[in-house]
């Protein structure tokens, strides 16, 4: 593996405390892997969106089958590359790309926090323009 895709991104700063090591070393390289031939890295830098171009589902997010069941992809990539969510939270999209599975630009939220920041994200986008769909990353 290289070091790109194990290090968090520097420049979209994150809690600290959440990179928690993976409960199965074996079972979750299998899982990256795995992951990362459905992943289109744009641009191939540190930092970057790595967009999902396997199954979406009807809001764009990737969706992923695990065991039979269909997951969403970057709930998967986050607990794959970074482990367990801590206690089954919202990921943010940090980047505001629902395709996104990069690990380090997601973060855990309580469901509170998490709809508030969205609600602030859609006050100042219906400030800024008359109309602008908040169709930013969410779940
Ligand atoms: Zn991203
Ligand atoms: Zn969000």
């Amino acid at each position: 593996m290289s070091a790109l895709t194990r290090s968090p991104d520097p420049g979209i700063p994150d809690l600290p405390g959440w990179a928690l090591a993976p409960p199965d070393p074996a079972e979750a390289e299998q899982l990256r892997k795995r992951i990362l031939t459905h992943v289109l890295k744009m641009p191939r830098s540190a930092g970057a969106c790595w967009l999902w171009r396997g199954q979406r589902d009807g809001a764009g997010y990737g969706t992923i089958r695990i065991g039979g069941r269909k997951r969403l992809a970057h709930r998967v990539a986050f607990e794959a590359w970074r482990g367990p969510i801590p206690g089954g939270r919202p990921l943010h999209h940090k980047c505001s790309r629902p395709d996104c599975v990069q690990p380090w630009h997601l973060r855990p939220m309580t469901a509170g926090d998490h709809n508030r920041l969205h609600a602030a994200k859609r006050r100042r986008a219906v400030s800024t323009t008359t109309r602008v769909a908040a169709g930013d990353g969410h779940r």
